[in-house]
């Protein structure tokens, strides 16, 4: 078995999709980033330690079956977009709408990125130990990670906090 990671071929495609299946997507190979966020929206909806998930202009991304069957929680600046069936995150439109993190789990193929650091880890589930050596990323805004409702454009503000730290 080779751990070895694809390389970058231009205009690779990558296919995505959520448990069910109603909802298909593709994507450039060419994620400009990939990271683990810990923050507690992250690990609520993905029901999981941390999230980890790769950044691409939105343009890069099309769905390509299941278009009805979407949930969109947010606006057009800011949102998470769901399965409607299954319940699935696929992915969130982030940094004034430019920009999309699609959730690396729902990649059906490998993609050639990896990701590069934990953030929020100021937040991290205490029963979760970080065992890779990845960069750990705490934050200010970590304080202010417990909202008493959901917000995905407040959300989304303090992860362009930190991504502007991570990412040119
Ligand atoms: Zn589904
Ligand atoms: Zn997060």
């Amino acid at each position: 078995m080779s751990a070895r990671i694809p390389e970058v071929t231009p205009g690779r495609m990558l296919s995505g999709e959520c448990l069910c299946g109603d909802v298909r997507y593709r994507v450039e190979d060419r994620f400009r980033y990939a990271l683990n966020c810990h923050c507690s929206q992250c690990r609520k909806a993905t029901g999981s330690a941390f999230k980890p998930f790769a950044g691409i202009e939105r343009d890069k991304l099309s769905i390509t079956h299941g278009q009805d069957g979407l949930t969109v929680f947010g606006d057009e600046h800011a949102q998470d977009v769901h399965c409607r069936r299954c319940g699935s995150l696929l992915y969130s439109v982030v940094r004034d709408g430019q920009y999309v993190h699609v959730t690396l789990g729902t990649l059906v193929d490998e993609p050639s990125i990896r990701p590069s650091a934990h953030i929020f880890v100021g937040s991290k589930a205490p029963w979760y130990s970080i065992t890779d050596s990845c960069r750990n990323m705490r934050s200010s805004a970590d304080d202010t990670d417990h909202y008493p409702l959901f917000d995905v454009r407040r959300r989304g503000r303090r992860c362009d906090a930190v991504l502007r730290l991570l990412v040119r």
